[in-house]
């Protein structure tokens, strides 16, 4: 039995009202089982006895200890209480800033159980965080070891700490071992039930070791199940192999004004490969911006379209989806092709949908680009058999599964700017094969980056304005739309007005976002493309995809709140011509840690494959909105950069147990069927999930 099948609400736990559990809800915990899942991030140790002696700045005292007198820093209202302690090793103050009602309840005398941080501060061993509890009294939260949990909202420690240890006794410990016995003793695990407690409930500092490792071998185990068994449904669709016809591509091969570099040779190579097998293709084409993906996905595209099946290609936006219809329209146009592209856009009204619809549903159409959003149920193909996805990570899997629906064992490529880490493709693309473009097309020179503090921008309002004058072109990107007032942050309205009548009156400066009309925000583009606009001012709905060669300066103000994929995809923007392309980045004084790190990794490299690497390091464990915004896939236990080990063994075993029975078809398996079902739909509305067809008929 998996945890996943606990799908009580949380509300079911004593002291879970509404408040605690839309707190929850937020973190992704709506079930019992979602909540066991929840694992802590570290423990504090109130078992082991640590003296006043003992204390050092990362080892937390924890001793018995008598209150010998109270002073006071300062006098008045805002004097602050001052508690000295002695246990039988020295002495200690603890400093209650705000809190001078502890006077009370740490009264002279008093012998109490502390439980804090001291350091030795003006001779003194100071705390100003602990907690104590009355040594006389029977003990609630010192001598056992207390998991702390990440939090949100108006949770507490002691929210979380009582609603998950019912969920352990209550329900937890019901669960039982959905895993043969051999793994479990093989891969030295704990049967789940004691997993949870071990984790949860550890009476010793050593016990959630192996209950984590247990629990994160689970779900790196079912994850591995899933993505074998998609395999196995994808060898088992096989079809004869064939041939495909050359005709059309070489003609726009040969049409083009460039020749094609080794690496695209190569991967239209593989990919024709796949299309030609027996077995559908899952492939992920990954290239840095600029690298050309496109072209490559045409070339393939044709072949299949010449072989009178119809092709998707999706993609993110309806900026991108444009651009593709025009580039394609052009480019067939250039080498005589008489292929029907579709551009199915969101603006496109009614009437002149229906009639595109039945094109598609007739087979008139050979190729459709779109968005998500366009591929709605009443979109039917006649005989799609080929999808692409552009910017595959912007998608999430269920958009995604929307359109590769529309087909019944479609050949899939996805296409990437954003280089998957090597130890993120064994997990969500561990049944697809991974393509590369390393190399960028010649003529190319990297782009310079450079770094500026918030104050010193005019140095760089002045060097883009050279660039203008010599008649390039510039994009400004800022983090919010409009001014909020929330908090001080420059937005893309105001600047565009700043701008446009201040910095540069004598230039024609223009604005997209993604409040401004599908329309409007087309026209702007465009006009930028035609050279009418020498700068555009921008939220990162340029992020993706934009390709304006004459573009050479890209400008990043508060670079430190956009992550590291983003600021890659930004750059990516400029460099696309022959021109030496720049990209200044642009922070506020105060950087985090990680902002300094992200900043440091842009201006160190230019190469998207180890700035991916370099995004999932910097990201660390722990980090849960940033994986979630990484948009591969959220693992809840599982921290990738340090679990290699466990999603290897995973894999094998996942893997060993799918060679003798792909299906899990077998009595035996029933039980790891069954969970890897509840496992499946636990993690249906997260952004990661285990099947990328799961709702097909
Ligand atoms: P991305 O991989 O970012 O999607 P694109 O496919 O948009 O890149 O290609 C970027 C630009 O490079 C396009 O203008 C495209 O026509 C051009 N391009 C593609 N391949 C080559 C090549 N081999 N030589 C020169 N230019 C190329
Ligand atoms: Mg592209």
């Amino acid at each position: 039995m998996h945890v996943a099948e606990i799908t009580q609400p949380v509300t079911d736990l004593p002291g879970v009202g509404p408040t605690r559990s839309e707190d929850l809800a937020r973190i992704g915990i709506t079930t019992i089982g979602d909540l066991l899942l929840h694992v802590p991030r570290e423990y504090e140790d109130r078992v082991t006895p640590v003296p006043l002696a003992g204390a050092e700045p990362n080892r937390p005292v924890n001793t018995v200890a008598q209150v010998v007198a109270h002073s006071y820093i300062g006098s008045g209202p805002k004097r602050t209480l001052r508690v000295h302690v002695r246990d039988e090793t020295g002495t200690g103050v603890l400093v209650c800033f705000g809190r001078n009602f502890l006077a009370r309840s740490l009264p002279e005398g008093r012998t109490v159980r502390i439980y804090g941080v001291f350091t030795h501060r003006y001779g003194e061993l100071q705390a100003t965080a602990f907690e104590f509890e009355d040594a006389a009294a029977s003990s609630v939260r010192f001598g056992a070891i207390l998991p702390v949990y990440p939090l949100a909202g108006r949770l507490s420690q002691n929210d979380l700490r009582k609603a998950t240890a019912a969920a352990v006794n209550r329900y937890g410990r019901n669960v039982t071992q959905e895993l043969p016995d051999v793994l479990v003793e093989r891969r030295g695990l704990l049967p789940t039930a004691q997993a949870l407690e071990a984790v949860h409930l550890p009476s010793s500092l050593d016990q959630p070791r192996r209950g984590l490792k247990t629990l994160v071998y689970l779900e790196l185990f079912f994850l591995q199940l899933a993505i074998g068994i998609r395999s196995a449904e994808r060898h088992r669709s096989s079809r004869p192999a064939r041939s495909l016809p050359r005709g059309l591509a070489d003609r726009l091969a040969g049409s083009l004004p460039f020749a094609l570099t080794t690496d695209q040779q190569i991967v239209v190579g593989e990919i024709v490969t796949d299309l030609e097998a027996e077995v559908p293709m899952a492939r992920l084409l990954q290239g840095d911006v600029g690298s050309g993906k496109t072209i490559v996905a045409l070339l393939s595209a044709l072949m299949v379209i010449e072989a009178g099946q119809q092709v998707a290609l999706m993609a993110p936006t309806e900026l991108l989806a444009r651009q593709h219809g025009d580039a394609t329209a052009r480019l067939f146009a250039a080498a005589g092709l008489d292929v029907s592209v579709a551009l199915l856009s969101g603006t496109v009204p009614g009437s002149t949908r229906k009639p595109l619809i039945q094109a598609i549903a007739s087979g008139a159409v050979d190729l459709v680009i779109g968005t998500h959003a366009v591929f709605t149920p009443d979109v039917a193909f006649r005989n799609l058999q080929y999808v692409i996805i552009d910017e595959q990570h912007r998608f999430g899997v269920l958009q995604r599964a929307a359109l590769l629906r529309k087909a019944r064992q479609p050949d899939v490529l996805l296409m990437t700017a954003t280089p998957i880490p090597r130890t993120l493709a064994l997990t969500v693309f561990g049944d697809m094969k991974v393509s590369s473009i390393r190399e960028t097309p010649p003529g190319r020179k990297p782009v310079e980056t450079h770094l500026a503090r918030h104050g010193n921008e005019a140095k760089v309002y002045e060097f883009v304005r050279r660039e203008l004058v010599a008649g390039r072109q510039a994009y400004f990107v800022y983090p919010r739309i409009d001014d909020t007032g929330a908090l001080a942050l420059r937005d893309a309205e105001s600047m565009w007005q700043t701008l446009r009548d201040k910095v540069y009156p004598q230039f024609a400066v223009g604005l997209v976002h993604s409040r401004v009309t599908d329309e409007e925000k087309r026209r702007t583009m465009e006009q930028f493309r035609r050279g009418e606009l020498d700068v555009i001012v921008a939220t990162s709905v340029v992020e993706v995809g934009v390709d304006v060669p004459n573009a050479t300066c890209m400008v990043v103000e508060h670079a430190e709140r956009f992550g590291l994929s983003a600021l890659h995809q930004l750059r990516g923007r400029v460099g696309r011509g022959t021109h030496q392309s720049y990209c200044f980045l642009v922070y506020a004084q105060e950087l985090t840690d990680a902002a300094r790190e992200r900043l440091k990794v842009m201006h160190g490299t230019t190469d998207g494959f180890e700035i991916a690497e370099e995004d999932l390091r910097i990201r660390g464990p722990g980090d849960i909105a940033g994986t979630q915004q990484a948009g591969y896939l959220r693992l809840r236990i599982a921290v990738l950069a340090r679990d290699m080990g466990t999603m290897n063994d995973a894999r094998t075993d996942a893997f060993d147990i799918l060679e003798a029975d792909p299906f899990l078809a077998e009595p035996a398996h029933a039980p790891l069927a069954r969970s890897l079902d509840a496992a499946r739909a636990m993690n249906r509305h997260t952004p990661f999930s285990y099947s990328e067809t799961e709702e097909s008929p």
